[in-house]
């Protein structure tokens, strides 16, 4: 576990030191939970919500975007249920002045114990070595029995008393657990409180009388009450989908692992309206694609799970998260929920316009249901920039620092790099950069030794490196090496724009989806 977070620390610091991703206003020593993207990481970034876009909207005929206000009329969020439930339970350790969420400290309690039964599993399997049974083991060893039984018995308790809103029991699971405050080892808690996670602000001037309105705290409520605009104007048939990409803001009480929980972070979500009673035929079907649209990436399909809610939200009759393997264990990076037809009925209520859809097929009318799959933008992009990090050991004995980047996800895809700065290879290597730039991200680098600048190249993750030599300018062939491999093959110029395209295409990513 220390090795694991030893590795995220060098990855964030990594993302720092070649542009990815730098804290808010670092020198004003920094805005907790907010984080900009730097030269390379707003490439990347870019380059992720481009893949999720096209998926979306060019291979499903059916989907359309729009590009929703930030702000909305604050009726909306009544509606929705935001002003009055979404709330994290908080909790205060009076001792350290730390605040947390009770419910996250209960779940890292559960998740205490299911590393200690791990912990006896892996010992044992140890000890008893290629007879080991790993099912009787768990179903007969008295520590592991007691320990399963403890986590179950809370694992019911907690569930119990979130569904219940019980701040008061969830305080008392915290003392009974004798869950300690990590920063003071005490066990001085508050009671439990409701936090709402809203930004507020102001619009208009008080002269006027102003009007508080929030931040969106996601860009889902933009896609309801645009889809009378959207299904008339675009004359679309159930079932069709709305797109969208853009910032969301929560007012989180514990921001921690760097982009993973953000206070201003972006979203990627996307409402499919289908027939009432077909629900969970399309959440199933949504289910698979999502995970497709993952796995095309080729990061390693054992690095993802789903995580199917067995809390739901009142309006939810199916909940799943896709899970990714951080270094700091596996984690929510999307959520797919079946939200019946709640978000219509209830604009439909507070509005007073009437929010339907005639089925011609059915010849009645109805509120549409939907499925919503819901991606954060920053913790695909962490997701994919811990995959892809890696200090790979050489057979010279040297390390190098490389990004193993989805090619296509690269912010930059080639480096074109003179051998030496004259003889007139600057100048040629400048001619391929003027022919490749039309199509592809390409760097021209010239200081330092080759070797030094095929390093920085790992390092940010550029798939292709284009060496010019003197043999350039006799024969128009240039050395091409390859990020992953580190080959190196001699290839016409002519042959640059062809070999790259086929690697690094959003194209070739989305031919898998099919
Ligand atoms: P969590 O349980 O981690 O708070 P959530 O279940 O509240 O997440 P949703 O409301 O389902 O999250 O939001 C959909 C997606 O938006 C999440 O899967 C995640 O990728 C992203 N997301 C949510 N909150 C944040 C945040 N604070 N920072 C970055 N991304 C976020």
């Amino acid at each position: 576990m220390a090795q694991q977070e030893d590795v995220f620390k060098k990855i964030v610091s990594h993302a720092k030191e070649y542009g990815f991703v730098f804290p808010s206003s670092e020198i004003y020593d920094g805005l907790s939970a907010v984080y900009d993207y730097g030269q390379n990481g707003v490439e990347l970034k870019n380059n992720i919500k481009r893949y999720w876009w096209d998926a979306m909207t060019l291979l499903h005929e059916n989907i359309v975007g729009i590009d929703s206000a930030i702000f909305m009329h604050p009726t909306i969020w009544k509606a929705s249920g935001h002003v009055d439930a979404f709330n994290d339970p908080l909790i205060d350790n009076r001792d350290s002045k730390k605040r947390y969420r009770a419910d996250v400290l209960i779940e890292d309690q559960m998740a205490k114990y299911d590393e200690k039964i791990a912990k006896e599993v892996a010992k044992a399997a140890k000890r008893f070595g290629e007879a080991f049974d790993e099912a009787q083991f768990r179903a007969t060893n008295g520590r592991v029995l007691d320990l399963q039984a403890r986590r179950d018995a809370l694992h019911e308790r907690f569930s119990k008393a979130m569904n219940d809103n019980d701040l008061g029991e969830l305080r008392q699971i915290i003392v009974d657990e004798e869950i300690v405050c990590p920063i003071s080892g005490t066990k001085n808690w508050t009671e439990v409180r409701q936090f709402n996670l809203m930004f507020k602000t102001e619009m208009g001037s008080t002269a006027d009388g102003a009007m508080t309105v929030y931040l969106r705290p996601e860009t889902a409520q933009g896609i309801f009450v645009n889809y009378l605009n959207v299904q008339k104007t675009g004359r679309m048939r159930i079932p069709f989908g709305i797109a969208q990409i853009g910032k969301a803001f929560r007012n989180e009480i514990v921001a921690r692992q760097f982009i993973f929980r953000m206070r201003e972070f972006e979203q990627m979500e996307m409402q499919f309206f289908v027939r009432p009673g077909e629900e969970l035929k399309w959440f199933a079907q949504w289910k698979e694609w999502r995970l497709k649209w993952h796995k095309a990436l080729g990061m390693g399909d054992e690095k993802y799970r789903y995580h199917d809610h067995d809390k739901l939200a009142h309006y939810a009759n199916a909940a799943t998260d896709i899970e990714f393997q951080m270094p700091f264990g596996f984690k929510e990076v999307e959520g797919i929920h079946s939200r019946t037809n709640f978000d219509l009925s209830q604009h439909q209520k507070f509005s007073g316009k009437k929010i339907e859809y005639f089925d011609p097929e059915l010849n009645q009318s109805y509120t549409p249901y939907v499925i919503e799959t819901s991606i954060g933008v920053d913790r695909m992009f962490l997701s994919v920039l811990c995959s892809a990090y890696d200090e790979e050991q050489l057979p010279n004995g040297e390390t190098r620092t490389v990004l193993h980047l989805p090619a296509p996800l690269a912010p930059v895809k080639c480096a074109v790099l003179p051998l030496v700065r004259k003889d007139g290879l600057p100048e040629k290597a400048r001619e391929i950069v003027d022919e490749l730039k039309f199509d592809f991200a390409t760097h021209y680098e010239e200081k330092d030794a080759i070797g030094k600048r095929y390093r920085r190249q790992d390092a940010i993750g550029t798939p292709f490196c284009i060496t010019v030599d003197h043999q350039t300018l006799e024969d128009n062939t240039v050395t091409l090496r390859e990020r992953d491999s580190m080959e190196q093959t001699r290839v016409s110029v002519d042959d640059l724009h062809k070999l790259i395209h086929d690697r690094v295409s959003l194209a070739s990513l989305l031919r898998k989806l099919r």
